[in-house]
């Protein structure tokens, strides 16, 4: 049993799907004259297996995501053919005598330098599928063993060493029992997404394997407190199936408040919305009871095509969220890409703080082309519903001016098509940056409302990356700093007399749900699986008790003393039916 971080509650008992990690060591050795020969055959060998995997792959991938996304490998396929490709390999080979694995390496950086120095969108594109194809070549010439998709499909517990949110993007979640990855920590995206598909997933367990995992090995992943069981013995397995069963009841059970109202015994009410990252998720949302849409993060629609969408593509996915709403509120994010969410087909520099990189309103406003599009589809939808847009990891007044005056060209180009939209669409901020805290007074004398992403404030506040499992214990949402950046927003909203919504991670958390109440937020924007959750919790928490706490909480001088006082709450006025680990 291996204890690691649990990062997607539930309990997933299944067949490991290992998925290879590609990086290799090169053997440093050069060729004679004579062997030549044998080192191209080598190379065809390679070649042929590369390609019958590749077909393989192909078919099986039709299955699971359908033939769209599994075209890409007929890409693959045309690299391998690709006499350009296969001269340039040869080429190395026969005059500089380098060994097969090593030509392929480098006729791989040779082209992929090539295509990246253009400014050419489809190029760049090529440049990811000759890395891809060169892997999978190099993994036949280096001998490493054979991994292909799970062959009967079956469902399975996908590990992995880090997942991003793309490759997540690409699954079919009804195949993925559970989630085991190597590195990773459940604030990254792909736990995001997981928790929003309900899978059950743990993280970090690279260091605590004494053998590695392998295709076929029985897993038990316990997500809600981070425990991995490998080859369980008979009565573990009957004893999590027991649990696992209790767990599908219990989530059935809290159905029945799903179309109650979010009130508290004394009477105060709080919308509780949804994220969302795709039209998929809408569904499990409202099945939940959500009272609209607080996050939609759209980059995911960015990042589930191999082009930037276009902006009847955009349109066609905000109307059919809005119309799905059916008259609740639905809030658009504008494109937050960076960090760790990455686009194949626009290949941006590295970076060596991603998350303090070129990412979110700083692309946009870097790229208003594009911005310009997302807001003439988001504005275009707002025609058949409540729409409300709001731009990402601000910093500064001068960013949201800036970001506004695109709006106004968007709005003016519209006026002039005849084109209609809602013109008091309403503009916020996500307040995910401790400079956003800072000035919270200024941003809320001009912002329709305010969102606090409480993933990203919380590592920018601690100065803790929410990606690295080594620090992921520092990542702590009840620091006297958080709470203290959470009142200030929450006074600077109060004095303009504009809403505060919250829709990070935390948002989610039962235990956060007395400091909610007393603070007086307006909405949680939650994951679809937390709604009912924190209803149900919602339905025995007095506010007026919560004010109190709250009061309590800004005189404790550690996270320590917050949290046993939280606890105590719980312990004392609520009956607790449920206390999932951090
Ligand atoms: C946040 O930072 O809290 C947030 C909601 O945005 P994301 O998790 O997409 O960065
Ligand atoms: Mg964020």
């Amino acid at each position: 049993m291996i204890q690691a971080l649990g990062a997607s509650d539930g309990i997933a008992i299944g067949k490991a799907f290992v998925l290879p990690h590609w990086e290799w060591e090169l053997p440093d050795q050069r060729l004679d004259v004579t062997d030549l020969a044998k080192e191209f055959d080598r190379l065809y060998e390679g070649v042929r297996m590369s390609k019958t995997e590749i077909a393989q792959m192909k078919t099986e991938l039709d299955e699971v995501v359908g033939s769209e996304e599994s075209s890409i490998f007929d890409a693959h396929i045309a690299i391998l053919e690709d006499p350009v490709f296969m001269n340039e390999i040869q080429g190395i080979i026969q005059r500089q005598y380098k060994v097969a694995e090593v030509a392929v390496k480098e006729a791989i950086d040779h082209f992929v330098t090539m295509f990246d120095l253009l400014d050419d969108e489809y190029m760049k594109e090529r440049a990811v599928d000759i890395k891809d194809v060169g892997n999978r070549l190099l993994k036949h010439l280096l001998g490493a063993p054979e991994i292909a998709l799970p062959e009967d499909t079956q469902p399975f517990v996908l590990v992995v060493r880090e997942l991003s949110p793309s490759q997540l993007v690409h699954l079919k979640p009804e195949l993925v029992l559970g989630i085991v990855t190597m590195v990773g920590s459940p604030s990254s995206h792909a736990a995001i997404m997981a928790r929003a598909f309900g899978i059950p997933m743990v993280m970090g367990v690279e260091g605590k394997l004494s053998v590695a995992i392998e295709t076929g090995d029985l897993l038990i992943v316990d997500g809600g407190v981070g425990l991995l069981h490998i080859d369980p013995k008979p009565d573990t397995v009957s004893r999590y199936t027991v649990i696992r069963r209790q767990q599908h009841a219990a989530r059935e059970q809290l159905q029945s408040i799903a179309q109650l109202p979010a009130l508290t015994p004394d009477g105060v009410g709080l919308t509780l919305a949804a994220n969302i990252s795709s039209v998929k998720e809408l569904h499990a949302a409202l099945l939940n009871g959500a009272d609209g849409v607080g996050l939609f993060r759209t980059e995911f629609l960015y990042m589930d095509r191999d082009y930037f969408p276009t902006e009847e593509e955009q349109l066609a996915v905000y109307r059919s969220v809005v119309e799905k709403l059916n008259g609740k509120a639905l809030i658009i994010r504008t494109l937050d890409i960076g960090g760790d969410k990455h686009l194949d087909y626009n290949e941006m520099r590295e970076e060596d703080n991603p998350f303090l990189g070129f990412r979110a309103i700083r692309f946009s406003l870097a790229r208003k082309d594009l911005f310009k599009i997302q807001l003439r589809a988001i504005l275009r939808a707002s025609a058949y519903g409540d729409i409300q847009v709001m731009y990402p990891l601000i910093t500064s007044i001068e960013e949201y001016r800036e970001a506004n005056e695109v709006l106004a060209v968007a709005r003016k180009e519209l006026d002039e098509q005849g084109v209609p939209y809602r013109a008091d669409l309403p503009v916020g901020v996500m307040i995910e940056v401790p400079a956003a805290v800072a000035i919270a007074d200024l941003l809320a004398e001009e912002v329709s409302f305010f969102s606090i992403g409480t993933n990203d404030l919380i590592q920018f506040t601690l100065a803790v990356d929410r990606m690295n499992e080594q620090i992921s214990h520092l990542y702590e949402p009840y620091h006297p700093a958080v709470l203290r950046m959470l009142r200030t927003v929450v006074n600077a909203a109060r004095k303009q007399g504009i809403p505060v919504n919250i829709c990070g991670e935390l948002a989610g958390d039962i235990r956060a749900l007395p400091i909610w109440l007393g603070l007086g937020i307006d909405e949680l924007s939650l994951s679809a699986q937390a709604i009912l959750p924190i209803k149900e919790n919602m339905l025995r928490t007095k506010a007026s008790d919560s004010r109190l706490l709250l009061e309590e909480l800004f005189s404790c001088r550690t996270t320590a003393d917050i949290r046993s006082k939280v606890e105590q709450f719980y312990a004392e006025r609520v009956l607790l039916r449920k206390f999932p680990a951090k």
